[in-house]
């Protein structure tokens, strides 16, 4: 539907561009007077001397003289006969009308000019036309489509350019019937913006025991996590109108704009009160002002910030608007916005954990045709640290990979391969690799199996691949656990799980390669978090440099000495030489069931967990790991080890 209104309205510009096109070319190739013949002076001298003119208009506007010639004479001056024997039109510049004038009178006298002799003070339309009036026409079109491309093609436009865009919410619109239903976990964000419709549905409850109505609630957190989700819902649940824009929309070209737009915003909020007025993306204007007025500063997105403060500072807490705003980068807010009285809340919207994601998947399987080999539990494991959209997402890959296999149903592996999509990228199996860097990629994918297999706290492992997808030549899965603390030991044994790629090429082959790079970057950045930020380091003990205010924008200044820029520099050498030195000696040890690992990779090209447990037996912690995956916390974002070759 959409699209066919966006052709229409194409196709509409279209027509105006062929009509102007049309004009100008009929413009050019149209010559005044019609059937006129244009001749050169000297022919009409020449006319008049030979007795051929029977009449003769001079304009005296144009400086032009208009000829009949007699049919006689038709052909020798325009080069065609005349047709019935009518009179023909010549027309040709004077060089002066009143020399003119007296040379006709000498013809006259002399006899061989007998015609009529007519003078007219006709003006030029066409000319006055193009010179004139055209550049006006052409100057109107062009601020009309000026001003309806400025108004988004609805009303607006140039002279209503501080007018806020905000889109009041259409409930009765079937594609804006999102409900609380609609929105699967976020228990307690949920529960939040729900009492923010009470308030607004029952204000005396709240204010009859003293308590004031909030002013606003920001929504926090990662991308995809659905708080537009939730803020939509608000918008279905509440019998308010709600006003919804995205934090781009105050930003315009010219300046003082964005301001106006808030000022407007709220003047029309506070009309329609009690009513709620949602801003995605807060952070495009809500960015924390800079220190330096002359430096990165951007004094527009400052004034339309200083402005919203005003405005939300402005109206009183009981007038019934509520503000929602939603984020991913609360951090760098102004903490202006943040301070109690304006956005008083902080809703905290997290990645859903795993009964949240069987909740999600519940939704989102609801429109797919599913075979019964569908286990939503499964599913839901298999996909930690996905957010809501990614959920989304798998389930939408599932049905089009299902579609793509002529499929009735969506299946199992449909799902397992949506899922390998999305972590990797899609498959390259056209990508060209030797025999001999095949071999490299297995044993150093088997490297990181079998180490992670052997260390207690590294992440169990899923699966390995050496099929080549996205920027990877081969990529290993882990589920991190689901837990909230990271010891030490975690980050060790996380450190030298990703050398064991680079540790395997060197034990076997005896070469080093590019293959390394994405563990090298994990495993170093790994090492100096562990130094820099948590502290726990031998010669930096218990010290950390981690700022969460984020205040520091530029890092130019280090808050530590130079000397101690050395020594975190080689605490992180030690640490990962430490890693690295452990990674080649489990290696050795294990060195026949490696060498196993890397050829069922060379064969299969994919390894599970079950294929490793068949080589080294069942892993001491297992158990462990299982008890963790079953327990539902929040979680890291699962690792898939990318290994980039030398030609990227
Ligand atoms: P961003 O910060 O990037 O704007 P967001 O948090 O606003 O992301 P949404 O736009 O709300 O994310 O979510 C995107 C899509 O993900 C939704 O349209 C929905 O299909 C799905 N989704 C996200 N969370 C949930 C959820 N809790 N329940 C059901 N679907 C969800």
């Amino acid at each position: 539907m959409g699209k066919k209104l966006n052709n229409k309205s194409s196709l509409g510009l279209y027509w105006i561009y062929i009509a102007i096109g049309i004009f100008l070319v009929a413009i050019t190739l149209w010559t005044p007077g019609g059937g006129t013949k244009e001749i050169a002076y000297s022919q009409m001298e020449q006319a008049l001397r030979n007795g051929c003119v029977k009449q003769i208009t001079i304009n005296l506007n144009q400086k032009t003289a208009e000829a009949e010639l007699d049919p006689r004479c038709a052909e020798e001056y325009t080069g065609k006969k005349s047709s019935d024997g009518n009179p023909v039109n010549v027309s040709s510049t004077i060089p002066a009308v009143d020399e003119f004038s007296k040379e006709l009178k000498g013809l006259k006298e002399e006899g061989l000019f007998k015609g009529e002799e007519k003078y007219v003070n006709d003006q030029d339309y066409t000319r006055i036309f193009i010179y004139a009036v055209l550049p006006l026409l052409i100057m109107i079109v062009f601020f009309v489509f000026i001003n309806r491309r400025m108004s988004g093609g609805g009303g607006g436009g140039i002279f209503n350019v501080g007018k806020s865009t905000a889109r009041e919410f259409d409930k009765s619109k079937a594609e804006n019937k999102v409900t609380f239903q609609d929105v699967a976990g976020l228990e307690g964000a949920k529960q939040e913006v729900e009492e923010i419709v009470h308030f607004l549905k029952n204000p005396q409850k709240y204010t009859t025991l003293g308590g004031k109505i909030p002013k606003g609630a920001l929504l926090v957190g990662p991308p995809g996590t659905g708080k537009t989700l939730l803020a939509k819902a608000v918008a279905g649940e509440a019998d308010v109108p709600f006003f919804s824009m995205s934090g781009s929309d105050f930003v315009e070209m010219f300046v003082g704009v964005g301001a106006s737009r808030v000022r407007d915003l709220f003047r029309t909020a506070k009309e329609k009160a009690p009513c709620i007025v949602f801003i995605d993306e807060i952070d495009a204007i809500g960015r924390a002002r800079g220190k330096n007025a002359n430096f990165n500063s951007n004094d527009e997105r400052e004034n339309t910030l200083n402005q919203l403060l005003t405005e939300m500072d402005g109206f009183g807490s009981n007038s019934g608007v509520i503000i929602l705003a939603a984020t991913n980068r609360a951090e760098i807010l102004d903490k202006a916005l943040m301070r109690a009285g304006r956005f008083d809340r902080q809703i905290h919207v997290e990645l859903p954990d795993l009964n949240e994601r069987v909740a999600i998947f519940k939704v989102h399987l609801k429109n797919v045709k599913t075979d019964d080999s569908i286990d939503i539990d499964f599913l839901a494991r298999q996909t930690p640290g996905f957010s809501g959209a990614d959920i989304a997402n798998v389930c939408n890959e599932s049905a089009l990979i299902a579609a793509r296999k002529e499929r009735n149903a969506v299946t199992k592996q449909d799902f397992l391969d949506a899922v390998d999509r999305i972590i990797g990228g899609l498959e390259k199996k056209s990508k060209i690799i030797t025999a001999e860097e095949k071999k490299n990629i297995a044993y150093h994918e088997a490297g990181h199996a079998t180490i992670s297999w052997h260390l207690q706290f590294a992440d169990p492992l899923v699966k390995v691949t050496i099929v080549p997808r996205g920027q990877a030549l081969g990529a290993a899965w882990y589920l991190p656990e689901e837990r909230q603390l990271t010891s030490k030991q975690h980050i060790l044994d996380k450190i030298c799980a990703l050398m064991g790629g680079r540790a395997a090429e060197e034990i076997f082959f005896g070469i080093l390669d590019t293959g390394a790079l994405s563990d090298l970057e994990q495993a170093t950045k790994r090492a100096y978090a562990l130094v820099t930020y948590f502290g726990m380091s031998e010669q930096l003990r218990n010290i950390s440099y981690y700022d969460s205010t984020g205040q520091n924008e530029y890092g130019f200044t280090k808050p530590y000495s130079e000397a101690t820029a050395q020594m975190i520099d080689s605490e992180v050498q030690r640490i990962i030489d430490e890693q690295y030195e452990r990674a080649k000696s489990i290696l050795r040890q294990y060195s026949e069931g490696h060498n196993r690992v890397a050829n069922i990779l060379i064969e299969k090209e994919v390894l599970f967990s079950e294929d490793l447990e068949s080589v080294f037996g069942p892993r001491p912690w297992a158990s462990r790991a299982e008890e963790l995956l079953a327990d539902s916390k929040p979680q890291e974002l699962p690792e898939a080890e990318a290994e980039s070759g030398e030609d990227q």
